[in-house]
């Protein structure tokens, strides 16, 4: 039985991805491993959006060819800078497979191929590759298979790929190739398959996710065709939860807006990316809104559900960046008070129109606005978590923390984690727990309901 190692990097659609990949080669008879040395199948799926996530494979890449020299394992790229790189990836590293992001549900049938060819071979032959980046219509609906495990609580699942908005700064529109969502029927048969399975949580994944449907699907009703699937999968029986990333301001409307006050399943937080909070650099950056229909906009989530969380991505340092941009950027964050933010500092890349602009800042002002931005965003953080101390909140358990396996960790209805002490049983159910400190980035807690199957009816805080 042959073994394969996935490593990914990157965002939630590469997990995503990669699952689907590790699900074909499972089905057939492959069996998943950590063991590098084990692997005989070692595929790196890759991610583009910053230089350094490039870098950083390509990297492991050139370990893993010098290593592994001679010992006959398929190694390939997969994913977005396959997509972007194409043959140059295997000129410069002895790497078998190149597969793009249209070609996931084809890597099975690619490692068998080498693999077969590697095994009729005495060593390894750099002459036999297969690359595989062209255009598949349909390959967003490829994205569907699932390796669930035993008290799995929460599952991702792709309802589109690519994305038509070209923000200056962005690669994913070469990347991801264009957007193409999937049928609703498709993704509730998806969703009601895992529920079957015991998930009780799944979050909707596409680049720009509230645009889903708008080139193939009609509007019914005043609604959009994402509130449709949103109405379609809340409509799921057994479905706790349900949560979306990422959506883009522009198209969050009243219909979107008003679905968090009518569905209840839909979780108390939204992940919108600012970018920025100067107009003129929203303009450069071809994001299409302003910083104060941003602040409305999140003024009306607020009004729709109450203690929803608003968290975002913040570039600092983009190019032609002023003072006073950086300062509006650090006022509105200020003003938002965000539930957390992941701060960037711009990095360049290739074939994006943000890369030639001129004015491009020295890293050193980049660095210096990233830490003063991220000092502004860390006490609001501070201030969210401290509030959720001595309260009673709603988590699903999602299994053992990462730092500390003695424990275990979830994830209140606002996305925030926690960490506390439990039993195996905990795994994967969603019951209330006591919050009794806070660090820097996460809630710790206590079980303070042992019968969550007949749970008391705390005031439940988000
Ligand atoms: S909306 Fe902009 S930033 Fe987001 S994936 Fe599309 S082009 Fe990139």
């Amino acid at each position: 039985m042959p073994k394969v190692l996935i490593k990914t990097y990157g965002c939630q659609m590469n997990e995503r991805d990669s699952e689907q990949v590790a699900q074909m080669l499972i089905a057939r008879g492959y069996e998943m491993t950590t063991d590098e040395a084990a692997a005989d199948v070692i595929l790196l799926n890759t991610c583009s959006v910053r230089d350094m996530a490039e870098q950083k494979a390509l990297g492991k890449m050139r370990l893993l060819a010098h290593h592994h020299k001679g010992e006959g394992k398929v190694l390939g790229f997969l994913g977005c800078m396959a997509q972007s790189r194409g043959a140059e990836l295997i000129r410069g590293i002895a790497v078998d497979l190149v597969a793009g992001t249209q070609k996931f549900h084809r890597v099975a049938d690619y490692v068998d191929e080498l693999l077969s060819h590697k095994r009729s071979q005495s060593m390894d032959d750099a002459r036999f590759s297969i690359v595989d980046v062209e255009e598949e219509p349909g390959s967003q609906e490829a994205i569907r298979d699932h390796t669930v495990r035993p008290r799995q609580g929460t599952a991702f699942v792709s309802i589109m790929q690519g994305c038509n908005m070209r923000c200056t700064f962005c690669i994913v529109p070469d990347t991801r190739g264009s957007e193409r969502s999937r049928r609703i029927e498709e993704i509730v048969g998806e969703v009601r398959e895992l529920v079957a399975r015991g998930v009780k949580e799944v979050t909707l994944l596409g680049q720009i996710v509230n645009l889903y449907g708008r080139h193939e699907f009609e509007k019914r009703d005043g609604k959009s065709p994402f509130v449709q699937l949103l109405e379609a999968v809340h409509a799921v029986e057994g479905l706790e939860r349900l949560r979306f990333t990422s959506p883009h301001p522009i198209g969050f409307r009243e219909d979107l807006i008003h679905a968090f006050n009518r569905l209840p399943k839909l979780m108390e937080h939204v992940h919108l990316p600012l970018q920025s909070g100067s107009n003129r650099l929203l303009k450069l950056m071809h994001r299409g809104y302003t910083a104060e229909r941003f602040e409305d906009l999140v003024g009306k989530l607020r009004a729709a559900r109450p203690g929803i969380a608003i968290t975002t991505d913040i570039i600092v340092g983009f190019p032609g960046e002023t003072e006073e941009d950086y300062q509006a950027t650090r006022g509105l964050a200020e003003r938002i008070e965000f539930d957390n933010a992941f701060v960037f500092r711009y990095s360049p890349r290739k074939d994006t129109p943000a890369a030639t602009m001129p004015d491009q800042l020295p890293e050193d002002l980049k660095e210096a606005r990233n830490q003063d931005l991220l000092a502004v965003v860390n006490r609001g953080v501070q201030n969210k978590l401290d509030a959720l101390v001595g309260r009673d909140v709603e988590i699903l358990c999602e299994g053992r923390s990462k730092h500390n396996p003695d424990r275990l960790t979830g994830r209140t209805r606002t996305n925030k984690i926690v960490v506390f002490e439990g039993e195996p049983r905990h795994v994967g159910e969603v019951f209330p727990l006591r919050i009794t400190h806070s660090s820097t980035t996460t809630l710790y807690g206590m079980v303070d309901v042992l019968n969550y199957a007949e749970p008391a009816e705390p005031a439940l805080a988000h």
